[in-house]
């Protein structure tokens, strides 16, 4: 709030986060929108909003009613799995939305995957209460087994977890690779040493969690 300044035209939010799985609460970001109080553009990404299940998350169709700057980006790319179609969408008052359909190009978004994401939305809820069971399941046995490593851990929200390391994050990027497990090293997002998972089936998050282990033991016997 306090960096928001006469040069500010658009502030992005990601709730939850990514990668650190926080989110801000319906609270917290009605009180954020107060006071920016209409001055500049606030765009809320809710990519991983489909894996929510706190009470307080913000329902954003209250919001964006009485906030004509809010805008709000869903994407068919993680919970439905339609990453290979390319398809999202906006939720914002139709000015807002009017300026971003001049500046996109045209047939952005193709026929089949709106015809994908059309089907996805009508079978969308008992396919979304699978991925949120099968995303909660991988996070509570991956939470049990961090545990015993003595590993700490952020989260609590999403399809992926953050894991800080006794190690380099990407020496432990290389080593889980030659083990065939692919994770993202959080250098980049100035989390030296930290590394974030996606959430998968458990006999893939026991398999990592070996090669981990393995990992973290080989590090430490040099
Ligand atoms: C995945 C993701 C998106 C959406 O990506 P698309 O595949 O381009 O729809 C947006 N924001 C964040 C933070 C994401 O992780």
């Amino acid at each position: 709030m306090a960096r928001i300044d006469g040069r500010t035209k658009i502030v992005f939010l990601c709730n939850p986060n990514n990668p650190t799985g926080t989110y801000w609460t319906a609270t917290e970001l009605e009180d954020f929108l107060d006071r920016v109080d209409g001055r500049v553009v606030v765009v809320v990404d809710e990519a991983y909003a489909e894996y929510m299940d706190a009470d307080d998350y913000p329902d954003m169709r209250f919001l964006l009613r009485r906030h004509a700057n809010l805008v709000v980006f869903r994407t068919f790319s993680k919970a439905y799995g339609l990453a290979g179609l390319r398809i999202g969408y906006l939720v914002g008052g139709p000015r807002l939305a009017d300026v971003v359909r001049r500046a996109t190009i045209v047939y952005s978004v193709n026929a089949m995957a709106q015809k994908a994401a059309l089907a996805a939305l009508e079978d969308g809820e008992d396919h979304i209460r699978a991925s949120r069971d099968l995303t909660q399941k991988a996070r509570f046995y991956v939470e049990a087994a961090v545990v015993e490593l003595d590993l700490s851990i952020v989260s609590h929200h999403g399809n992926f977890l953050m894991l800080r390391l006794p190690m380099d994050d990407m020496l432990a990027y290389h080593r889980l690779m030659e083990r065939g497990f692919m994770v993202r090293s959080m250098t980049d997002f100035r989390f030296p040493n930290w590394i974030r998972l996606s959430l998968s089936h458990l006999d893939i998050m026991a398999g990592f969690m070996d090669a981990l282990a393995d990992v973290l033991s080989a590090s430490k016997t040099g």
